[in-house]
């Protein structure tokens, strides 16, 4: 089946749109239309499955594999994946040119690009412009579907005022450049209230959702806080790294009995299908394996039944278990002075776990952006929490070997 025909069964297909069971969308109503499950944005269908395109195949080398990578987006296209989402810098700023490359050929309409706005990489105001043209260039296109203000923390955000970058890309609407404009957020519940309050056209926003950052990264705090404000939510980094795809043996176990065919990551997108307002998920697919897992999820998205609910919690608590603290974030440990011990915990043990993404800066990013009333260093030994962990965990000293980590990493 060639593109034409591909997207002439798409229409027919959509025609008669089957609604998901058991779907719990509101904001917008996913369906199915001859390929993965999309879902309607503002007047357009975009599909759940995000192709990211921070993790291009690589050859031997270490260099972008074109040929792969145009091979993976033409079976992404027949798939029904409509959404690439890139950055200026992402691949050593070589992924733009690569995606422009493997898009080209496809009619532009067809497909949603996506790019970012560097803030952190400003020096001056012209910067945004000449940035901003290089993407078009780099990209072949003349236009950007979504486009973001890229990784806002409170550094960025600075930077995104100073340089009137909101009125550039304002502009760039006005002109046809850019169709819908968002932002992605790296920081605090606090910081994405002030982002938002501060420009009321925001159309969407890109923010780290997944099962482990959900209560410790303050992920379901920023995800209502988006909700609030009716903002479709793109999600990024659905599997933490690829942590939720590597789950342990008894985790795994868990899952596989109850359903030898269904991945683990799989069950992480499923999570994530039961959240009102998703737009779309992204996901970096570096081999052809990832991209057909994905679709096979994707194609009749169904969220987590409840039973499954139980059975994913189950494993989770499983994997949770063996991590370098055993802590199973059951929170009965409540702090008098507000410690947020199960959430410091989750990010030490994920840090010392994941073999896949966190490293030694998203330790530190993530362990920045909880409240500084919330952190280790303001345990004040009183030994409460002691008395009522299941675990029989040193909870006191567990935090200061764990402030201790984190001061050496900072300052090495
Ligand atoms: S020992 Fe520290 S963390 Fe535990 S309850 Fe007391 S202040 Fe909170
Ligand atoms: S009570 Fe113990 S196991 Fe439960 S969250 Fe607190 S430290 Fe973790």
């Amino acid at each position: 089946m060639d593109r034409r025909e591909f997207i002439k069964n798409s229409l027919l297909a959509a025609s008669g749109a089957i609604l998901l069971s058991g779907c719990t969308f509101k904001t917008s109503s996913p369906h199915v239309k001859g390929g993965v499950t999309t879902t309607k944005f503002k007047n357009i269908d975009v599909s759940m499955l995000g192709f990211g395109c921070m993790r291009l195949p690589v050859n031997a080398k270490g260099e972008i594999d074109d040929a792969l990578n145009k091979k993976m987006v033409q079976r992404a296209i027949e798939s029904g994946i409509n959404y690439f989402d890139t950055a200026y810098m992402y691949m050593g700023g070589k992924s733009e040119k690569a995606m422009g490359d493997a898009l080209k050929k496809y009619d532009r309409a067809s497909f949603n690009f996506t790019t970012k706005m560097p803030v952190m990489m400003l020096e001056k105001e012209e910067d945004v412009e000449r940035i901003f043209n290089e993407q078009l260039k780099r990209c072949q296109t003349d236009y950007f579907d979504f486009y973001l203000v890229h990784c806002l923390n409170k550094h960025n955000w600075e930077n995104t005022k100073k340089y009137n970058v909101i009125p550039f890309l304002e502009k760039m609407k006005k002109e046809g450049k850019i169709k819908y404009l968002g932002f992605s957020h790296h920081d605090t519940p606090e910081l994405l209230q002030e982002i938002i309050d501060y420009y009321d056209k925001w159309e969407f926003v890109q923010l780290q959702i997944n099962k482990l950052d959900w209560k410790t990264c303050r992920g379901e705090e920023q995800y209502n806080i988006a909700r609030k404000a009716k903002l479709p939510i793109i999600v990024m980094e659905p599997l933490r790294g690829s942590a939720l795809a590597n789950l342990n043996a008894d985790a795994t176990k868990i899952l596989k009995d109850y359903n030898p065919n269904a991945s683990a990551a799989s069950w992480a997108f499923r999570w994530l299908a039961g959240l009102d307002g998703i737009l779309t998920m992204l996901s970096g697919m570096t081999l052809p394996e990832h991209l057909e897992d994905n679709i096979k999820t994707f194609t009749n998205l169904k969220p987590l039944s409840e039973e499954e609910q139980k059975i994913y919690d189950k494993a989770i608590q499983a994997h949770l278990k063996t991590q370098a603290i055993g802590c199973t974030s059951c929170r009965y440990c409540e702090c008098p002075v507000g410690v947020n011990i199960a959430g410091i915990f989750s990010l030490y043990n994920q840090y010392k776990q994941d073999n896949t993404g966190m490293g030694k800066n998203g330790f530190i990013s993530h362990y920045e952006a909880l409240r500084e009333s919330e952190r280790a260093d303001k345990c004040i030994k009183c030994g409460l929490c002691k008395t009522k962990c299941p675990q029989k965990l040193n909870i006191p000293a567990l935090l200061e070997k764990v402030d201790k980590e984190y001061k050496q990493l900072k300052g090495a």
